[in-house]
């Protein structure tokens, strides 16, 4: 898995696409079409004592749409439809490797925000 990929900014030259796979609908896209969104950890803040709360989230996804957060990332349609099948699945946490509870609230709001600037455009009755 090579994760070297480096954006040259600036350049325009791009001599292949990149191609990523999105996690909620499983098909093939520019990366550039694609929200990237990785995890961070959340810091263990509300127990001082060690002892987790079960239910507490563990990550937090945050979308990454400049692309310049390190570590493992997952790939995305920015598309509340594609989020909604990528948190049934779990995907996100199995393509990140994670365990644990995951939060993924900061990119649902990201996908709901961008959902409803291109609501528009969508066709009716075409999602779920
Ligand atoms: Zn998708």
């Amino acid at each position: 898995m090579a994760s070297g990929l480096v954006n040259r900014p600036g350049t325009g030259i791009v001599s292949a696409p990149v191609v990523r796979t999105c996690v909620g609908c499983r098909k093939r896209a520019a990366a550039s079409e694609l929200l990237r969104v990785v995890a961070t950890a959340v810091a263990d803040q509300a127990s001082p004592g060690g002892a987790v709360a079960v239910g507490s989230p563990e990550w937090r996804l945050v979308p990454d749409h400049a692309r310049r957060l390190p570590g493992r990332g997952a790939h995305l349609h920015p598309d509340p439809a594609c989020f909604a099948q990528a948190e049934r699945r779990r995907a996100f946490g199995r393509a990140l490797r994670l365990t644990g509870v995951v939060d993924a609230g900061p990119v649902a709001a990201y996908v709901e925000a961008f959902g409803h600037a291109v609501g528009g455009a969508r066709p009716p009755g075409d999602a779920r």
